[in-house]
């Protein structure tokens, strides 16, 4: 275990004690200290640490008050707080356990066993901080494409409806596009299914860099996918519409044997939707739906409308 990488807390108004502490823990933890409960506290706002030794005698607030604001500022993953304190009564000891410490070791303290329990605590914090972030990354993983990199099409429906509520509750418009390659099949039948794999992974790209932070784009399935433009009205729409269709019509895919192919989509847009209440999901998808298939209608490679508001 990387102890560098781990951070203690120590928190005493009494340099005796503080040194005593620091000389227990050297080695075990970079050590930062506080003297007073407010300091305590703006440290541990500033930074993380795996554990807080708190005192429960200090000049202007108790250690039971810093350990309660703690707990309340830090509500994803509070450090654990282990009292040290020369209080022993059993009723000081149980407040502190109740208000959410971990442990509570009394003055005067047997200096291994301090360092057992701190040592306790570093590694339980190690791990939950190291399942925090497993945890994170599955669920990052979970709401990607795994062949193209950008959002599938449960975390799309999530963030869409999301989105939705945000422009009703603003009043802001929103736009959805739904993009599907054009004769996709005869790509597949043509030159191969990874060189199919390939144009969807670079079509994907493309598009993603032509949007913008807080546009979502996602695969839908197969060889479609979806945006949506939060905040975006028809004409807006209408110029990410165009800048898509451009860069579609310009990508070469390279192919192994030699060469490279080309390839266009059709885009369905339902644009300006969002601020009408009784417009929801169904009716945005089913514009832009409605849409990308007169697009296909029309002839392929080219953008098509739903009625502004997104009903017919
Ligand atoms: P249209 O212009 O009308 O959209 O014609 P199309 O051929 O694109 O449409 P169709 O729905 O007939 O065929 C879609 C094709 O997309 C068939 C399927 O094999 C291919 N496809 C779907 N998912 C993938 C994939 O992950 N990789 C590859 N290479 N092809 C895929
Ligand atoms: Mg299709
Ligand atoms: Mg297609």
């Amino acid at each position: 275990m990387d102890e560098a990488a781990s951070k203690i807390l120590l928190v005493d108004d009494s340099p005796g004690d503080i040194r005593i502490l620091a000389n227990l823990l050297a080695g075990m933890a970079t050590l930062v200290f506080a003297t007073s409960g407010e300091d305590a506290l703006v440290k541990a706002g500033a930074e993380d640490f795996d554990v807080i030794l708190l005192d429960v005698m200090l000049p202007d607030m108790d250690g039971f008050e810093v350990c309660r604001q703690l707990n309340r500022a830090q509500t994803e993953a509070p450090a654990p707080v282990i009292f040290v304190t020369a209080l022993d009564d059993v009723a000081s000891e149980e407040k502190g356990l109740l208000l959410g410490a971990m442990d509570y070791v009394s003055k005067p303290f047997v200096p291994a066993v301090v360092r057992a329990r701190v040592s306790n605590h570093l590694l339980l914090s190690r791990t939950a901080k190291a399942l925090r972030r497993a945890n994170r990354q599955l669920e990052l993983l979970a709401a990607l494409d795994p062949l193209t990199d950008v959002f599938n099409r449960r975390h799309f429906d999530a963030a869409f409806q999301q989105e939705l509520m945000r422009a009703q509750r603003t009043g802001k418009p929103l736009s959805l596009l739904l993009l599907d390659l054009d004769h996709f099949k005869a790509i597949n039948d043509t030159h191969g299914h990874a060189a199919g794999d390939a144009a969807l992974v670079q079509a994907a790209k493309a598009w993603q860099a032509e949007l913008r932070a807080h546009d979502v784009i996602a695969r839908a399935g197969g060889e479609e996918f979806a945006i949506v433009l939060p905040g975006a009205d028809a004409r807006q729409a209408r110029v990410v519409a165009e800048r898509l269709l451009d860069v579609t019509r310009r990508l070469r895919i390279a192919l192994p044997e030699g060469g490279s192919f080309g390839f266009t989509t059709s885009v369905g847009v339902a644009a300006g939707c969002g601020c009408d209440p009784r417009v929801g999901y169904e009716q945005v998808m089913a514009s832009a739906d409605r849409a990308l298939y007169a697009a296909k209608r029309e002839g392929r490679d080219r953008a098509a409308f739903g009625p502004e508001g997104c009903l017919e």
